[in-house]
Formats: structure tokens, C-alpha cells, sequence
């Protein structure tokens, strides 16, 4: 797969960075999942792509395992202080639209990838996600929490030689995709 080619479209889709990370970097923790059970997202049992339902610590780990690379994509504001709420939200906004953006391009553009979409928070594809009660309704679209996984973001780009604290005054969103090929039809 032409890895340095789709690292070129993420940042024409607006990501403010976009590096190539190995899959044997990535340790999911289940203290960062424990973290998650507390629930201070309001997701926690409430989506698809987030814990309990996105699977055991142990059944990610093995998920991930089965890809053979990944990319790493930031969306970075700069604040003008520190209540610059503006600029937090449109930059949250932004990396999430990035992130849906980049998903659908990829899963048109890339039919032989395997693709495993991991963002910032929970899948907000539909307005209500119709957990537990019937199955998700586009799981091509469906994203995982890197979090809900039990990734520590800031130790997966320190082990990838990737910056994640961009300097005083900036706000950084992370997520990844991981990618295999796939031969299909
Ligand atoms: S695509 Fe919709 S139904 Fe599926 S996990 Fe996301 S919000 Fe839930």
C-alpha cells in the first residue's frame, strides 16, 4: 500500500500532521479502559464503538495486531489563551470532520484496505446510536475511541518519534488509522 500517499491526502483534508506508526508500538492498558468505565464522557455502554460493546482490552489488542500499519492524524489549534473556548471548538469540530472526511475517502478509495478507523471520542454518525438494541446502522461509517481501546495517545506518538504537546497555547486532537490489505472479490 502507498502509505506516504494517503499520509499526503490526510493533510490535504485538513489534518494539521499526518506520520506512519507501527502496529508494534501500540499496548492497550486496561487502566486507561478502567478510565472509561467511570464514565466521564457520558458514552461509556452507550455506543457501539466504545467499551463494552467495541470488545475486552485483550480482544482489541488482538484486533490491532492483525493490521500491518497505521498513520497517525492531528488536528492542531492555536488558543489565544487559555478560555479561547472559541478556537477549542471549532478545533474539535474540525478534526472531527477531518476524521469522517478522510474515512470516506478512504474506504471508496482503498476497496483492498482493511481499514480500522480509531478517533478522538465516540462514533457520532447518527444522532442516536441504536445500541444495545439493534446493530449498528453503518458500520462501514463506525469509529472506536483510541481511549475507549485503551491506548495511551501520548505514549503511542512519543514511540513513533511523533509530537503530541505542540507548544503553550496549542490544543491537539489525535487519532489513527490502521490499515492491511485485503484481496477482495
Ligand atoms: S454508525 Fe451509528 S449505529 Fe453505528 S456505532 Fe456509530 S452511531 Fe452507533
Amino acid at each position: 500500500m502507498d502509505l506516504e500517499r494517503i499520509r499526503q491526502e490526510a493533510l490535504d483534508f485538513g489534518f494539521t500532521l499526518a506520520e506512519p506508526i507501527s502496529i508494534s508500538t501500540i499496548h492497550l492498558r486496561e487502566e486507561v479502559r478502567e478510565m472509561c468505565a467511570v464514565n466521564k464522557c457520558h458514552a461509556y455502554n452507550t455506543n457501539w464503538g466504545c467499551p463494552p460493546a467495541c470488545g475486552t482490552v485483550e480482544e482489541c489488542q488482538e484486533r490491532i495486531n492483525r493490521y500491518e500499519t497505521g498513520l497517525i492524524v492531528q488536528t492542531t489549534g492555536q488558543l489565544e489563551d487559555d478560555f479561547d473556548y472559541e478556537t477549542m471548538q471549532e478545533t474539535a469540530k474540525n478534526h472531527g470532520k477531518h476524521f469522517v472526511d478522510m474515512l470516506l475517502h478512504l474506504r471508496k478509495e482503498y476497496p483492498r484496505l482493511d481499514i480500522l478507523p480509531l478517533g478522538t471520542g465516540a462514533c457520532m454518525t447518527c444522532k442516536k446510536c441504536t445500541y444495545p438494541d439493534a446493530p449498528c446502522r453503518m458500520p462501514e461509517r463506525m469509529s472506536s475511541p483510541m481511549e475507549g481501546y485503551g491506548m495511551v495517545i501520548s505514549d503511542v506518538c512519543k514511540d513513533n518519534g511523533i509530537l503530541y504537546n505542540h507548544g503553550r497555547g496549542t490544543l491537539t486532537y489525535v487519532a489513527c488509522f490502521l490499515f492491511r490489505e485485503v484481496q477482495k472479490g
